[in-house]
């Protein structure tokens, strides 16, 4: 697990280091504009007035391969001249009949005064023989899965905050973007990590999970267990995080499946959060009931729905928060023994240390000061919330307060507001000052005797020891079940 975990922690954050460094203030998603430059525009759009620019996309695709994607794209009402591939690598596989300038801009025409249009089509079988990513595009069996940055040009030049509307002309897709309507939703500057699509045949089940919908779209390929029997691992992972947090984390979200043959477990997971979240796991054919219950990927994924995205900064708490959580939404679920989750954390969390204190947890030198100094990080924000509140309320209460205002995956916050939202909740500043001590710089902290404190330990023959008689053992349990400790827990 230890290894699974590492290994795949790395393209974990090899995406948000990524999705980080092309959030540029015009490519991120919803809301991730600096605050001085979302001011200012406000200012001049209320002098200037311009006029509303909106953009409509029509998407046909084959029902079999070869996946060429046609796209027929308009804009009105802007100054749109033409339409450049979102994904640069996209671009040797694209045609159109608008000439492409040396930048790469295919030239649009202009049908009408303030109307721009370009059709074009994407190989996306070509996209999927050259790269066979899930970031560009990749076959499963006689399906193809990619994200919308593959087969949506964006608007050229670019604005920040232009409605688009995308229509599937065609039957056989299953997109994890925002629906309203006859169409899905996004704006402009959610293009870059707009969430997957499925071309071709999938599986599907339409999942009620706490009064929010799950669409599951199973991809083609051979696997031992049923879908009936994959829907319900997935629904009830769903629930586990909806129960954690009170409320669905988004009212529609899309799980893609994608088997590939020969292997057993849990593979790899990715979530894409615009406009609304695509949760895609790849599992060996033969992955059976255990190995789905063990693995962590699906939880962490389905996780990270519930909490605000950040740009430029907060990376440790975005994953942090996953890496913490997860487990013990496995544990709430009946899926992970606690024994084991304290295993799991006396064993990784000392791998938070380098980042909490000596470098800062916005400073990381590697992948584990990321994921495990930002775990580190709850961890001690939640026995905190515990000491302070008297038992009551625990971090989750923070959390649940931050969605509650809206901070969800598809929501970029500034991470001093994700954490004053949850300190607001707790009764308390938890988070602002632990951040204010760890972000930018280390600080010391004596992880052994929290350990010690918590009666968590392991014996000299390496089994978890779990001390009911030590001082925090009612945090402890508090922390692992979420409920409120028997007795009261003297700060
Ligand atoms: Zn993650």
């Amino acid at each position: 697990m230890l290894e699974r975990r590492r290994s795949s922690s790395f393209v974990l954050f090899w995406f948000w280091g990524f999705c980080t460094s092309c959030a540029t203030p015009s490519h991120a998603p919803r809301g991730a504009v600096a605050p001085g430059r979302a001011a200012a525009r406000r200012a001049a759009d209320a002098k200037s007035a311009p006029p509303a620019e909106t953009c409509d996309y029509t998407v046909s695709a084959p029902r079999e391969a070869p996946f060429v994607v046609s796209v027929q794209a308009r804009c009105t009402g802007g100054s749109v001249a033409g339409f450049t591939p979102t994904e640069p690598k996209i671009a040797p596989f694209v045609k159109s009949d608008g000439a492409a300038g040396p930048s790469g801009v295919f030239a649009a025409a202009r049908v009408a005064p303030g109307v721009a249009e370009l059709t074009y089509s994407v190989d996306l079988d070509g996209v999927a023989r050259r790269e066979n990513e899930i970031d560009y595009a990749r076959r499963f069996g006689r399906s193809l899965l990619a994200p919308a940055s593959s087969f949506l040009l964006r608007p050229d030049p670019e604005r920040d905050d232009v409605p688009i509307h995308v229509r599937f002309a065609s039957g056989g897709i299953e997109s994890g973007l925002r629906r309203e309507g006859d169409a899905f939703v996004l704006v402009s500057q959610e293009l870059r990590v707009a969430t997957y699509t499925t071309f071709g045949p999938v599986t599907t089940r339409d999942l009620d999970v706490a009064g929010a919908s799950v669409r599951l779209a199973i991809l083609d390929g051979a696997r031992a267990l049923p879908p009936d029997e994959l829907a319900r691992w997935v629904a009830d992972a769903e629930r586990g995080v909806s129960d954690f947090f009170e409320r669905p984390p988004s009212p529609r979200t899309l799980v893609v499946l994608a088997p590939i043959p020969g292997l057993h477990g849990v593979l790899f997971g990715k979530m894409l959060p615009a406009s609304g979240p695509g949760v895609v796991v790849i599992l060996g054919e033969h992955a059976a009931p255990p190995e789905l219950h063990d693995d962590w990927i699906l939880v962490h994924e389905l996780f990270h729905a519930g909490t605000p995205s950040f740009v430029d900064e907060g990376k440790w708490y975005d994953e942090g928060l996953a890496t913490y959580y997860e487990p013990l939404i496995r544990a709430r679920l009946g899926w992970y023994r606690e024994a084991d989750l304290w295993r799991e954390f006396l064993r990784n969390m000392p791998r938070g240390l380098a980042a909490m204190t000596r470098r800062g947890l916005e400073h990381p030198a590697e992948f584990s000061d990321t994921y495990w100094g930002g775990g580190l990080f709850c961890l001690l924000a939640d026995v905190e919330a515990r000491r302070v509140s008297g038992g009551r309320l625990g971090l989750e209460n923070g959390l649940r307060n931050v969605l509650g205002h809206g901070g969800d995956a598809s929501q970029v916050w500034p991470l001093a507001r994700a954490l004053e939202v949850a300190d607001a909740a707790l009764g308390a500043p938890v988070l602002v000052p632990l951040a204010a001590a760890h972000a930018n710089a280390g600080a010391p902290l004596d992880l052994p005797a929290l350990f010690r404190e918590l009666g968590v330990s392991f014996d000299a023959s390496g089994n978890v020891n779990l001390d009911d008689t030590a001082p925090l053992a009612p945090v402890r349990h508090a922390l692992v079940y979420g409920s409120p400790p028997s007795a009261p827990v003297t700060p």
